[in-house]
């Protein structure tokens, strides 16, 4: 009989504490009917604000398959994940949200296709019903632009519901980039993938802490994470700008000559200087962003701290 496998569920938290009683019942229901495999429930408790940890803690004193990592501030879904994922042990590891909005009875029909052989099951979001139109549109937009400039293709309305195998997790540790766009490293990685697709649930409790402005960044995070497109593009507006300038120099030239000295257009001028100063800035400012990840890269921070460990300490699985 083959060693009986293990299943890693990880769950990052930033203040859910109302949701988790409702999120770890659908949880282990499933888990349980899955009698050929072990497992084991990762939470990341990411500097939540709330009685999140308590909450935690009382599921890990309850279940010997629960353990709750402690990072020592909120470093973001991102860092949570990631320290998550460090930590592991399983066979197969599934990210999950602790919303209750990625439906955790999906997990048998990933370990089923999981069984057959693919490395990674990707969960597709079959609706985006739940977001509103406005954020539909620029999710769209901003898939297309990425797949377009980007090295690694992401598929689309697929999140981090998934399953990977254990190769694919240690394949994905060995990326050492600080800043972590999680859905974009995971692409990058490859693998034998398939696809199951799902329905998306309204989040349960609590709301959203993805607020325009953590999508806005989070989207310059994929983009030059993984694109240098963007800074490429100045060369390609410099030059054709050149090549424009130096027509109009030609015709300027023959037109003194032909004509005479003309009265110098006060209007066009200025509209030239202010226009080329925009295009300078924006440049400037594209330049700045991939400097700056160059300079946070640099320092060799860690990605996140675990404040604590809590729940079963030996490690075996
Ligand atoms: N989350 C986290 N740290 C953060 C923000 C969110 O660990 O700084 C977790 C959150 O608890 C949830 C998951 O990431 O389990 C997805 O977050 P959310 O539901 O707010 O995002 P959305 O589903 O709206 O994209
Ligand atoms: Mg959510």
């Amino acid at each position: 009989m083959p060693p009986i496998q293990c299943l890693s569920v990880v769950v990052p938290c930033f203040n859910e504490a109302q949701g988790l009683n409702a999120l770890f019942e659908r949880l282990e229901s499933v888990l349980v009917q899955l009698p050929d495999f072990n497992y084991e429930i990762i939470c990341i408790d990411d500097g939540s604000l709330d009685d999140t940890l308590e909450k935690l803690c009382q599921h890990a004193a309850r279940n010997r398959n629960i353990v709750v990592l402690e990072l020592s501030r909120n470093f973001g879904k991102e860092a949570a994940l990631t320290a998550g994922i460090d930590a592991a042990r399983g066979d197969a590891v599934i990210p999950l949200d602790a919303d209750l909005q990625h439906p955790p009875e999906y997990i048998v029909e990933m370990v089923q296709q999981w069984q057959k052989g693919y490395d990674v099951v990707l969960a597709r979001r079959v609706s985006r019903d739940t977001d509103h139109p406005i954020q539909q549109y620029i999710t769209n937009k901003f898939y297309r632009l990425h797949n377009r400039i980007s090295e690694c293709f992401i598929p689309r309305d697929v999140g981090d519901f998934r399953l990977m195998d254990r190769k694919v997790v240690d394949a994905l540790k060995k990326l050492p980039e600080r800043r972590r766009f999680m859905k974009g490293l995971f692409a990058w990685v490859g693998f034998k993938q398939t696809t199951i697709d799902f329905v998306v649930e309204p989040r349960k409790t609590g709301k959203t802490a993805f607020n325009p402005r953590r999508l806005w960044l989070l989207a310059l995070e994929g983009i030059t994470s993984f694109s240098t497109v963007p800074l490429a593009i100045w060369a390609y507006a410099g030059f054709t700008v050149a090549i424009l300038s130096l027509i109009y120099g030609c015709w300027i030239i023959v037109k003194t000559l032909v004509f005479g000295i003309d009265v110098p257009g006060y209007a066009s001028l200025l509209t030239a200087i202010l226009f080329l100063g925009g295009i300078q800035l924006m440049g400037i400012g594209v330049l700045g962003e991939y400097i700056g990840r160059i300079y946070s890269e640099s320092k060799q921070r860690p990605i996140y701290i675990i404040r604590q460990r809590y729940g079963k300490q030996n490690n075996d699985v």
